[in-house]
């Protein structure tokens, strides 16, 4: 990974990608994460899919039409989107690049389709799989959840096969099993990464050049 320096001469933010099969518990898991790591932001997605129960417009989701939707793709407002269980769903360019520049950690909560967009607009991001601990325990947290309807819970559950083939593409795979240990392993991921010598070196600058120096 290379360090990049924003125009406002910060060190450029890193961008983290999470992603899953649908139950798997990436949206719990990234909520908590977020409480430990207030420093990085979650990029709110915008989405045609209709709001659960409790979701509020711009706290989880900017739901929209998808007549806007479709015109906000031909503006290029998204740095990525794809169409995921039959909705679409697309990341704000404007909204990750400006906190990118001003040297914010920020995190996208999206599906494999969407993270191949992003590895190659900007390689140096890092990506993360939450991995069920296995197919029964996956239906059981869905249908836990109690947000969806039956037909969109078996959609999901049939579609989780496509999503977990693209595992192998992330940096990083954790099973969420037990939850404190899932949440201890992502934040681990978190930390080493921003200890990375290619950051480093850049944050620390004046540090390793007063060690370095004969006096
Ligand atoms: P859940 O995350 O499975 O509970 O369900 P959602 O309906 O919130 O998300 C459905 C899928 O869309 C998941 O795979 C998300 O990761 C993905 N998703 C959410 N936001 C975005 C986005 O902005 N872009 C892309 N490409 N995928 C997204
Ligand atoms: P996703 O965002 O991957 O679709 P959610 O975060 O909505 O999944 O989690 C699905 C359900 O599973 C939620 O009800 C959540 O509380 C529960 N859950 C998440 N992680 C665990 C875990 N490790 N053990 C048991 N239940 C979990
Ligand atoms: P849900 O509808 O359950 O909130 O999300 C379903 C799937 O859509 C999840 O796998 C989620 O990660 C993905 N998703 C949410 N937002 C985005 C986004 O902005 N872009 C992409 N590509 N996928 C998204």
């Amino acid at each position: 990974m290379s360090a990049h320096t924003s125009n406002t001469g910060a060190t450029e933010g890193t961008l983290f990608m999470v992603a899953a099969p649908s139950g798997a518990g990436k949206s719990t898991l990234v909520n908590a994460l977020l409480e430990r790591e207030p420093s990085i932001s979650l990029s709110i997605s915008h989405t045609t899919r209709p709001p659960r129960p409790g979701e509020q417009y711009g706290r989880h989701y900017y739901f929209v039409e998808r007549t806007e939707f479709e015109r906000e793709v031909v503006e290029g407002i998204f740095l990525e989107h794809a169409e995921v269980h039959g909705n679409f769903y697309g990341t704000s360019r404007k909204t990750v690049q400006d906190l990118l520049q001003q040297g914010r950690d920020v995190l996208l909560e999206i599906d494999w389709q969407g993270a191949a967009q992003i590895r190659k607009a900007k390689p140096d991001c890092v990506s993360v799989f939450i991995l069920p601990p296995s197919r029964t325990e996956l239906e059981r947290r869905l249908r836990g959840r109690g947000s969806d309807s039956e037909e969109v819970i078996e959609r999901r559950l049939r579609n989780s096969r496509g999503e977990i083939a693209h595992a192998h593409e992330f940096d990083y795979i954790v099973v969420n099993d037990r939850f404190e240990d899932a949440l201890d392993t992502l934040q681990a991921i978190v930390r080493a990464v921003r200890q990375r010598s290619s950051l480093q070196c850049q944050r620390h600058e004046t540090l390793i050049r007063e060690l370095l120096a004969n006096t």
